[in-house]
């Protein structure tokens, strides 16, 4: 058949296996003793029979038995499956005529195909790949080709393709590497880095318009001066928080890893917080309903972060309240994960809701969780999965670009991520939001 086949011909001299030449010699020297002792022909037929068959049996081991092309191909290619198999990534081997010969378990999982035998082209189509197997065939080249699969999450691969000699002639192997979470965690880090420069660039040109006001129109007016450095106060203000937020956003990413060990009192930590906004409370005249139980509520976790979480969640709550409005911070032990998702997060019945984070299954969890809720305007159902992004604001997305920095629940969902608890929000358009975070109980004792 085809010349360009790449198994081993079949008895070219030098692949004659050691067995075949060993088997020779017997026979030669059988012949030999028959020959020098007068044996009988029987003898040296037995002999020679001995011979053949002991060079049938070794032979086997290293020649290609069949005489048909395909199977010679394929048989021969075999041998070189368990290099495949041991393969992490997936891998293929294909011939001269691009047909897959040989592929490993991940190959044949990733790209469904069960059949050796069959074109490349049948399961993978990108032109860069074929031309790179074309060239890794007929011109020994080896490549790294990159290319994208569209899914409901693009697939980013990196596929390997290098020439593979095979007596006379050659095949390439293709192994894929999967750089879907490369990339995106590439493009995540440079969309956070355009996000971060436009939210400071924003206050920074408010800043630098306000100086030149003051030290042009407004020079000669102490009244005017006065505004404008109030105005210039508000954006320093707003630049600092960024700033802060940011610090702690990556201060809590950078061991989010690490879960803590420390043991923390919840209610005291609630009670706390609540303190220190008895004057913004005072001045926005909202009222804040503590239920707190009085004895303490002991969960595994760091007591600063802890602060965090709920001191974020409050000081929201505060801030989508209208003046006059009420906030209630609660704190209580519930049982297991499911348990604690009832009675943290779904109490409202026509409230829309969303688990912002959930964690792992695990038996003999139980959880304490801390649900703020506020009788602000609500916020609309499709913007809840989007709460705990970064930077993402409702009121920017209803086209108004004042506000907080946005990072605010992405410090409390990191926090509880690293907690490894969970976060839920329900809220109702009209009666307003409630958070909850939830953490594990510690043992008692
Ligand atoms: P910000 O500093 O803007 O408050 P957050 O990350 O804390 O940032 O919140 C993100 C967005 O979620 C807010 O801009 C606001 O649109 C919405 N949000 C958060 N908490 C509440 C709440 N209690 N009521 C209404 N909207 C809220």
């Amino acid at each position: 058949m085809a010349m360009n086949r790449l198994a081993p011909p079949r008895w070219r001299l030098d692949r004659l296996p050691a067995a075949a030449w060993a088997a020779a010699g017997l026979a030669a020297l059988a012949a030999l003793l028959a020959f020098v002792t007068h044996a009988p022909a029987a003898v040296l037929m037995v002999l020679a029979a001995a011979a053949c068959f002991w060079a049938f049996r070794e032979g086997q081991r290293f020649t290609i038995a069949s005489s048909s092309d395909d199977q010679i191909e394929l048989v021969g290619l075999a041998e070189l499956a368990p290099l495949l198999e041991a393969l992490p990534d997936p891998a293929l081997l294909v011939d001269s005529e691009v047909r897959i010969v040989s592929s490993n378990a991940a190959a044949r999982r990733q790209m469904q195909f069960e059949a050796r035998g069959q074109f490349l082209t049948s399961i993978l189509r990108h032109p860069d790949v074929l031309e790179a197997v074309q060239a890794a065939v007929r011109d020994g080249e080896t490549r790294a080709v990159e290319y994208e699969t569209p899914a409901q999450v693009d697939h980013h691969t990196r596929c390997y393709v290098a020439p593979v000699n095979w007596g006379a002639d050659r095949a390439a192997m293709l192994v894929f590497h999967d750089q879907t979470a490369r990339i995106s965690t590439e493009r995540m880090r440079a969309d956070f880095l355009a996000n971060a420069s436009h939210e400071l660039r924003t206050p920074l040109a408010s800043l630098t318009l306000l100086i030149e006001t003051i030290s042009g129109p407004a020079r000669d007016s102490a009244t005017d001066r006065e505004r404008f450095l109030g105005m210039m106060q508000v954006q320093a203000d707003r630049m600092r928080r960024l700033i802060d937020d940011l610090l702690s956003l990556s201060r809590i990413e950078l061991d989010e890893h690490v879960p803590p060990s420390d043991r923390a009192d919840l209610a005291a930590v609630a009670r706390e917080v609540a303190d220190s906004l008895a004057p913004v409370l005072r001045d926005r005249n909202v009222k804040l309903d503590l239920r707190v139980p009085g004895k303490p509520v002991r969960v595994v976790g760091e007591r600063f972060q802890l602060a965090q979480v709920v001191q974020n969640l409050v000081d929201n709550a505060v801030k989508y309240t209208p003046d006059g409005g009420s906030v209630s911070l609660e704190v209580g032990p519930s049982g297991d994960r499911e348990e604690v998702s009832a009675r943290a997060g779904r109490r409202w019945e026509e409230a829309g809701r969303v688990a912002l984070l959930t964690p792992a299954a695990a038996a003999n969890r139980s959880y304490a969780f801390v649900r703020v809720e506020d009788s602000g305007q609500g916020i609309s159902r499709r913007f809840l999965p989007r709460l705990g992004e970064r930077f993402f604001r409702v009121e920017r997305e209803m086209g108004d670009e004042r506000g907080g920095t946005g990072l605010g629940l992405a410090i409390v969902k990191h926090i509880v991520n690293r907690h490894r608890g969970g976060f839920l929000v329900e809220s109702q358009p009209g009666r307003g939001s409630a958070f909850a975070a939830y953490v594990e109980l510690a043992e008692e004792g």
